[in-house]
């Protein structure tokens, strides 16, 4: 009879922004690591419908873990993002009042960023408010600028972070929904729809499903409640109304509705916070669609004038505490990164730091690698750098980046066999579409599905 499989060293059990952070980092040791995904691409849970800012963390709650860890999730992640082309664009946010007694929290704000050692707030007047950003509805009192606060292509980060792990050694096994878990002496047996995986640690990064997953090695020590965030998305033509992140005041339900650039050239409002009771809700609605309407008439009733190209929404996966839950059982080989809400897209690679301190001081050998990988450069998808449709020396070389298929997107040929041949290439049209931005303009595929699907059957 056949040898069962070696264990790896750690399986991470959920392939988002998180737990491809976790893979990536820990790929960088003389690990065997196994990173698994329910689901047939990475980044298909929350990781891809956000609303994809590079926090600074200058208004979480000073002391608490999240508030450590976006703090040097921003820096680590700044620097990737350098380092492989994850589009970032540095727009700064405004913080408005749009009443007295918000007005009269503006100070507290700015004292809690200094207590998160966020120092670059500043306090704006109406006038300083309105020069920044012209087209905001009339009434804003005065606000705080927060330079540091960015947008980012939430697709490429947990793509790159993947592609990173999968490039430094790491298995990536999508498909494999994690079922149950049988701890052995040595290993725990993870059983899946895809067969079993054996690893002596495991990571759990399942996100919506963290608490199930935790079930599974014996614990109840919280609950997921999925807070649905409802987005609408503004054609290209809105995006000079929206020069920087224009941010209400934060309250106790969370950071509320704000209006965003995106990196791909469009405008974002919203999202809603909405607790639903399906972990799988991601539809939007006529009252999320309404509420985002009235408030955006208040901060900019010019947005209103525009097209809304798209409507989507994502679940956070909050939980009955105001912080990360991040805590390692030794006795089981087992992590927990729980509770990972609004902030860890920013956070991801210093969880990923986190996780591994951990996992070190719980008994997991950590020797790291002397020669790895470079990091991956990946496909530029930001309006901000230059792309393949304008790129005349590309297209010389090569014309495939010449045609273009998607016009709305402007999304090339070249650039569609590219992420056919990647790494990890998309499953479908819409892993596709994150890899590329094809079939995401104002038609939504309309004009150019047909040949983006063929391309896609055609395959490499
Ligand atoms: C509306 C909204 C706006 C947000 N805005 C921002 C923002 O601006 N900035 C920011 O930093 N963060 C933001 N966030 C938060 C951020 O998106 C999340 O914190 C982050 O994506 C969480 O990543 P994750 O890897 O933990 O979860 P996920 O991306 O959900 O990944 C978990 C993965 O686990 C898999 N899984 C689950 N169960 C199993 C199983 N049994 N077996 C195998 N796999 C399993 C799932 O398929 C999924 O792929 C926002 C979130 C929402 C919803």
């Amino acid at each position: 009879m056949a040898e069962p499989p070696a264990p790896y060293d750690v399986a991470v059990v959920g392939a988002g922004v998180v737990g491809s952070a976790v893979a990536r980092e820990l790929a960088g040791h003389e690990l065997s690591v196994a990173l698994l995904d329910a689901r047939d691409d990475v980044g298909e849970g929350t990781s891809k419908a956000n609303t994809a800012l590079l926090h600074t963390g200058f208004d979480a709650t000073p002391g608490t873990l999240e508030s450590r860890l976006v703090r040097r999730g921003y820096a680590l992640l700044s620097a990737y993002a350098e380092a492989t082309g994850i589009p970032v664009e540095r727009t700064g946010a405004l913080l408005v009042a749009w009443t007295d007694e918000e007005l009269a929290a503006l100070p507290r704000l700015h004292d809690k960023a200094v207590a998160n050692g966020y120092e670059h707030c500043a306090p704006l007047t109406a006038g300083e408010v309105y020069a920044q950003v012209p087209a905001l509805g009339p009434g804003a009192l005065g606000g705080l600028a927060v330079p540091g606060e960015s947008v980012i292509c939430s697709w490429t980060t947990a793509l790159a972070l993947a592609t990173e792990a999968r490039a430094r050694g790491a298995a990536v096994l999508l498909g494999h929904r994690v079922e149950a878990a049988e701890p052995g002496p040595a290993a725990t047996t993870l059983r899946t729809t895809a067969g079993d995986v054996a690893a002596r640690w495991v990571v759990n990064a399942a996100g919506l499903a963290a608490d199930t997953v935790d079930g599974l090695f014996g614990h109840g020590r919280f609950t997921v409640t999925p807070r649905r965030g409802e987005l609408l998305v503004y054609d290209k033509l809105a995006r000079p109304l929206a020069p920087r992140i224009v941010l209400p005041v934060p309250t106790a339900r969370g950071k509320g509705v704000l209006i965003s650039p995106t990196v791909y050239g469009n405008v974002m409002l919203g999202p809603t916070a909405e607790d639903v009771a399906d972990r799988g809700d991601t539809a939007t609605t006529a009252a999320g669609y309404d509420f985002l309407l009235a408030r955006g008439r208040r901060l900019m009733p010019r947005l209103l004038a525009e097209e809304v190209t798209a409507a989507y929404a994502g679940l956070r996966a909050a939980i009955d505490r105001d912080d990360y839950l991040i805590e390692a059982d030794p006795e089981r080989r087992y992590l927990l990164a729980g509770g990972i809400r609004s902030t860890g897209l920013s956070a991801s690679l210093a969880i990923a730091e986190h996780v591994r301190d951990l996992l070190g001081a719980a008994g997991l050998g950590l020797v790291p690698r002397t020669r790895l990988p470079a990091p991956p450069r990946m496909p530029n998808l930001g309006e901000s750098a230059p792309r393949p449709y304008r790129d005349e020396e590309l297209i010389a070389r090569d014309g495939a980046y010449g045609r273009v298929v998607c016009f709305c997107e402007r999304v090339t040929e070249g650039e569609i066999r590219d992420a056919l041949r990647s790494p990890l290439p998309p499953a479908g049209p819409d892993g596709l579409r994150r890899r590329t931005r094809a079939m995401n303009g104002r038609c939504q595929g309309f004009s150019c599905a047909g040949e983006v699907e063929a391309l896609l059957e055609a395959g490499p």
